[in-house]
């Protein structure tokens, strides 16, 4: 973005001060990373009042300041715009932004792998495209908006991530983003509290479409009956299914692991056989997303699957990690909630890329009233998969250990409430060349520190 100040006021009809011949590239509402050129944004919060950061906001390089009406004392040396709401300033100042952009907008929702997804989406498409996508998890009423006013005027291509905590929420950020094509990567239990059921997560999700130009497109997880059922009452809008399931208009035949990733066929709107460098069938069914929205942009199957192959993703998503005892670490530490955790652990139960199979798991977080119920109902499951050894970590694992405690299995069970060094040292002594070790919990609990300590970066 490279506006005068003067017309990004224009955009937003409010007055300033010292605007004239300004320009702005960029915006932050962060003082300590806003950097040249920047238009800051100052939110008052409880603790924090961002207007007493404007001037270390100048200092670093910003041109120019929101002010709210209301504060005291604007600095009379700085260009300011004065606003009512410095948010609704910055959505507005969005809305305006991407009515001029002329890119193509991909919006993605889903309760897990919108980020993986949308990584797919985007090394699909940047051979051939200019491509920018939400840095991050900047995907809330904040983060894009943000992310809308860092797109570059040569984006061929925008991928935004879309998340929510309740209704209404994404078709707030799917009118403000206005997506070509819209990707519902899945439903799971996440938000349950606040949404109600599993159906009101589907309708808050399928929000969506709510932004979606007009010949736009939606694609979404046809394994899942709910959408299926929304998507059943639409009109309007061209809809794509992919998915497991035969009926899908994407399908997947056969998946398999293999040292490189996961291989996988498919069938349907196009047939091929593909690769990619993380395993799980779930990421496989974010990649069946990536191919359709390859091929809506014309790209031949064969250049779809050269990128796939060396498709880059975030980390710590079905991230194969090897350590050096050998061991083959399956990282997927980034979070978990019941959906992914059965999902990670699904794939666990089907691999053959190693004999020994090992989980660490550790609590699930903001699960509500049923916290306890998800965490026992792993247990049927765990049992199921002839583990050598389950490794929980983390005061909720505690009702897990204790249910499979009573199960009578042979597989090497151990629990550490806080600390993980019996965890590491489990693995260090029992895991090697033939181990194959999934690390799976909520962001809070930073599994991903084990593998560090394992290989001696802790
Ligand atoms: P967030 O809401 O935190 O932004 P997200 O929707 O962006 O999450 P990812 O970061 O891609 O999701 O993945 C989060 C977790 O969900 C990871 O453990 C990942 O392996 C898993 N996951 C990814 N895709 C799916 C899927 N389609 N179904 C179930 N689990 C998935
Ligand atoms: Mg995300």
């Amino acid at each position: 973005m490279k506006r005068k100040l003067t017309e990004i006021a224009d955009w937003i009809q409010a007055a300033g001060q010292n605007l004239e011949d300004i320009f702005a590239t960029g915006v932050s509402i962060d003082s300590r990373t806003a950097s040249a050129g920047d238009l800051f944004i100052p939110f008052r919060g409880e603790q924090v009042n961002g207007h007493n950061y404007v001037e270390q906001a100048i200092k670093q390089g910003a041109v120019a300041s929101l002010w709210m009406k209301d504060e005291p004392d604007p600095p009379a040396n700085v260009p300011l715009i004065f606003v009512e709401n410095p948010e609704l300033a910055l959505q507005e100042m969005a809305r305006v932004y991407r009515g001029m952009l002329q890119c193509k907008v991909v919006g993605i929702t889903g309760s897990n792998g919108k980020t993986s997804t949308k990584d797919l989406i985007a090394s699909v498409l940047s051979p051939y495209f200019n491509v920018r996508k939400t840095e991050g998890n900047y995907n809330n009423e904040l983060g894009l908006p943000l992310t809308i006013l860092s797109l570059e005027e040569d984006t061929e291509f925008a991928i935004l991530e879309m998340g929510m905590s309740g209704f209404g929420e994404i078709s707030f950020l799917s009118k403000l983003a206005k997506p070509h094509f819209a990707v519902i990567t899945n439903i799971g239990e996440a938000h349950m509290q606040d949404l109600g059921s599993r159906a009101g997560i589907a309708k808050a999700k399928f929000e969506i479409i709510d932004g979606l130009l007009e010949g736009g497109k939606l694609f979404y997880d046809g394994d899942e009956p709910l959408l299926q059922g929304l998507v059943d009452q639409l009109t309007a809008v061209q809809a794509v299914s992919f998915g497991y399931e035969k009926e899908t208009m994407l399908s997947l035949e056969k998946i398999e692991s293999g040292d490189e990733g996961s291989r996988f066929t498919v069938t349907g709107l196009l047939d091929g056989e593909f690769t990619i460098p993380v395993y799980g069938a779930h990421q496989v069914k974010n990649a069946l997303a990536a191919i359709l929205i390859a091929n809506e942009a014309a790209i031949s199957v064969d250049d779809i699957r050269g990128s796939l192959r060396q498709a880059s993703l975030t980390d710590m998503r079905m991230q194969p990690v090897s350590v050096d005892n050998g061991a083959l670490f399956i990282n997927d530490a980034y979070n978990a909630a019941p959906t992914s955790m059965r999902a990670a652990l699904a794939f666990m139960e089907d691999t053959e890329l190693r004999k020994e199979k090992w989980v660490v798991l550790a609590d699930m977080l903001e699960l509500g009233d049923e916290e306890q119920v998800y965490h026992e109902n792993l247990a049927d499951e765990l049992v199921a998969m002839k583990l050598e050894g389950i490794l929980l970590y983390g005061p909720r694992m505690k009702w897990l250990h204790d249910k499979l405690q009573n199960g009578g299995m042979e597989t090497r069970l151990l629990w550490s409430e806080k600390d993980y060094t019996p965890i590491v040292n489990a693995l260090r002594e029992y895991t090697g060349v033939d181990s194959i070790v999934l690390l799976k919990g909520s962001r809070g609990m930073a599994l991903e520190y084990i593998l560090e300590d394992l290989m001696g970066k802790g």
